[in-house]
């Protein structure tokens, strides 16, 4: 455990489903390793395998946006209606790692292969019902392994608001009608920010009946009120989870909950906090596959003082940096959004070039923010270097060769990067929010405890403070520093953990009528 757990989740996780072992569906939009654009795609790729271990049957469903080789055509072709039109899907299958993969096909999901959530607002919203309503007879029609899965003790996990419709289509179209009686659906929150907005009329593209359109209507804070998917997926759904403690209570609150913190509240029964794993094979710094080239190296918690410098001068090297083993590097990766707080960073630039330190920064997003990342290489060419684009061979690179990872995120309901580099003998400094607050336990020189530094206010003077003290602790004391690595590197972040939690509420979705 990582120390801020209850006893109780220390038990080893070989209690294994048992007699609860399910059918369980997990439906996301992205699933790395083929479609990424954050942490969505990680969970949806990691998740499942955790369930599979635990001994359930366990699917992913996800649009096929590309020409994935390992995937074979099942034959199978279903037509689905939407918004009045004819549309037909072929389900594509591939078996990996213990679990089922239902890629599903149409050229609405080939043509946004390069942007999965752009387009205009009708046509993703049209996207996404194609992809539910399809998603949720996988069950009866794609075998997998020859046998379908059927829609006895059958979980959906469903993910934001791309999905947040499968629960709703599974009351309107199945149960209502004395069809999947035994299915249910868990929807989990990832990023409130995007919840499927719109004017109350989206409502008649969805094909439903007239009396299910409250469950789509939300109060504007200034009056009036408009239709919004992922409103209706919390209250549909048997089961609601998102993915820290942090955030779970944020949520609930009228600066986090962004509007849906009332539905929350009201449905506070069924909704519950889960931090994320993270993929130990895909991010273990023993087994990275982009350390084993380039003069990088394969470490653990027992070679990081030889692996770790050899990385650090192979990155310095790598981004035409002064190769200097005692300078600290500090590292930003992330969407450029305004969610992640590199504004902060824009303003701290100043203090940051007068240290003697060494910044690197990787993201893509926002264009502005792009060249402002662009910018910051030019002008301060002697320490800063950017890496504007989607690279998760640079992401592992950085993340291994990086003292110091900075995450001044202005929200952040879980996090994964933080977590990547604690385990990786890279320090965090983060704002003390979300998933960031339950994982980044404060640094406490006394005690010699915790994982990094946190600032309690998005704000650029508690970012230097926090900075500053990380900077200084690295400079000054080295035995407090490895400690700080040490603790990082022992914990165990992968997946069991979550995976058993989540157990606990597919057993609880499972026995509800
Ligand atoms: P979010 O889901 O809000 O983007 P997370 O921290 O949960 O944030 O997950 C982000 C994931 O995306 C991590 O795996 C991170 O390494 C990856 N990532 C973000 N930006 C980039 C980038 N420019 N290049 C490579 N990987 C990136």
């Amino acid at each position: 455990g990582n120390g801020i757990l209850p006893e109780e989740d220390n038990k080893p996780s070989s209690a294994l489903a048992g007699v609860n072992v399910m059918n369980v569906i997990l439906v996301a939009a992205e699933c790395a390793p083929w479609s990424k654009t954050g942490g969505l795609g990680d969970v949806a790729g990691a998740l499942p395998k955790a369930l599979a271990n635990r001994g359930h049957r366990v699917m992913v469903v996800v649009p096929r946006y590309g020409d994935y080789s390992e995937s074979k055509d099942t034959g199978v072709r279903k037509r689905y209606n939407v918004d009045g039109q004819d549309m037909e899907v072929t389900y594509f299958h591939a078996y990996i790692d213990g679990v089922d993969f239902v890629f599903i096909e149409n050229s609405t999901f080939w043509h946004c292969q390069h942007d999965i959530y752009g387009g205009d607002r009708l046509v993703v919203l049209k996207r996404m019902v194609l992809f539910c309503k399809a998603a949720v007879e996988v069950p009866w029609h794609v075998p997998c392994g020859g046998v379908c899965y059927g829609d006895g003790n059958l979980v959906f996990i469903a993910n934001d608001w791309h999905t947040a419709l499968l629960p709703v289509y599974l009351k309107a179209y199945y149960r209502d009608h004395g069809l999947m009686k035994y299915a249910r659906s868990v929807l989990v929150i990832h990023n409130i920010a995007h919840q499927g907005r719109g004017p109350i009329d989206d409502y008649y593209h969805l094909d439903l009946p007239e009396h299910y359109i409250n469950l789509f209507k939300l109060q504007d804070p200034i009056g009036g009120e408009h239709f919004n998917i992922f409103a209706a997926g919390l209250r549909a759904a048997d089961r609601i989870v998102t993915v820290s403690h942090g955030y779970a209570w944020e949520l609930k609150t009228v600066e986090g909950g962004w509007g849906l913190h009332e539905i929350i509240k009201c449905n506070d029964w069924k909704f519950r906090g889960i931090v994320n794993g993270i993929d130990t094979k895909e991010w273990n710094p023993k087994l990275d596959v982009f350390l084993n080239s380039d003069g990088y190296s394969n470490y653990s918690i027992e070679t990081v003082k030889i692996g770790k410098p050899k990385c650090k001068a192979a990155l310095q090297q790598q981004l035409g940096l002064p190769v200097r083993a005692e300078v600290p590097i500090i590292a930003f990766i992330g969407r450029l959004d305004p969610q992640k707080g590199v504004d902060l960073i824009a303003e701290a630039m100043h203090w940051i070039v007068d240290q003697d330190v060494q910044l690197i920064l990787l993201g893509s997003g926002r264009p502005e923010l792009e060249a402002m990342l662009r910018s910051f290489d030019l002008q301060y060419h002697d320490k800063v270097r950017s890496w504007v684009g989607f690279s998760v061979k640079m992401a592992h690179r950085i993340t291994a060769g990086a003292d110091i990872l900075l995450m001044p995120s202005r929200f952040e309901p879980c996090g994964l990067n933080q977590l990547y580099a604690m385990v990786y003998g890279t320090v965090p400094v983060a704002h003390a929010v979300g998933g960031l607050r339950d994982t980044v336990v404060q640094f406490d020189p006394y005690n010699e405890t915790g994982f990094g530094w946190t600032f309690d206010r998005a704000d650029t003077s508690k970012l230097i403070d926090a900075l500053g003290n990380s900077l200084n602790t690295y400079w000054n004391y080295k035995a407090s520093w490895e400690g700080l690595q040490r603790r990082g590197m022992m914990q165990d972040l992968g997946w069991d953990n979550a995976a058993r939690r989540y157990d606990e509420v597919l057993v609880a979705a499972k026995y509800q009528w």
